[in-house]
């Protein structure tokens, strides 16, 4: 399946720094990327590793764009596609790092985007959640994470809000060794 425009147009891959993005599981952003666009689908590997979901994940709006394209014949509204992909950028132009506990003398550091990558992934782990985006809204501050989410189920919204709290609580933990105070929860839609 390659992704096009209805005018032709492939959307706009990854950039080749984006690409060249080595997940914490050794796989990079590109190779992902393909598997996902490029019929096939993702590997045993990228199905089972939250890093490599996660990663595909974020692409998802745009394959869910290309797919509503596909079946609706008729035009987008104007700038449909630019203003998800804006929203990609949006959320990769923030590149400060975090710092993460590690032993004296080491330091350790990961990218914010990759910090959201791996909370997102466990996110949306929770039955009828989508992650629409993820992300650490206060520069320089590890401790606040702000999800946005989109609901496909019947269950209570209070249930699977407290269901992905207690997730990307665990995995911020365990994954990372990060303390969260705050998770704020956004719900942007409800498909029902
Ligand atoms: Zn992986």
């Amino acid at each position: 399946m390659a992704i096009d425009h209805p005018n032709g147009n492939p959307l706009p891959p990854p950039d080749q720094d984006r690409r060249e993005e080595v997940l914490p599981c050794g796989r990079d952003v590109g190779t992902v990327y393909d598997h996902l666009t490029r019929g096939g689908g993702l590997d045993d590997h990228e199905l089972s590793c939250p890093h490599c979901r996660g990663a595909a994940a974020e692409f998802a709006p745009v394959l869910q764009a290309t797919e509503l394209l596909r079946d609706e014949p008729a035009e987008p509204p104007p700038g449909f596609v630019e203003s998800i992909m804006a929203r990609i950028h949006a959320t990769r132009s923030r590149g400060w790092r975090l710092p993460l506990p590690a032993e004296h003398p080491l330091h350790l550091a990961i990218t914010e985007h990759a910090a959201a990558t791996v909370l997102a992934a466990a996110a949306s782990e929770v039955a009828g959640v989508t992650v629409d985006r993820c992300h650490f809204p206060e520069h320089g501050d590890p401790t606040r994470l702000q999800i946005n989410l989109t609901l496909r189920q019947r269950t209570p919204v209070s249930l699977i809000v407290e269901r992905v709290r207690k997730a990307v609580r665990t995995a911020a933990r365990r994954q990372l060794g990060l303390e969260l105070r705050t998770i704020d929860v956004r719900v942007d839609d409800i498909h029902l």
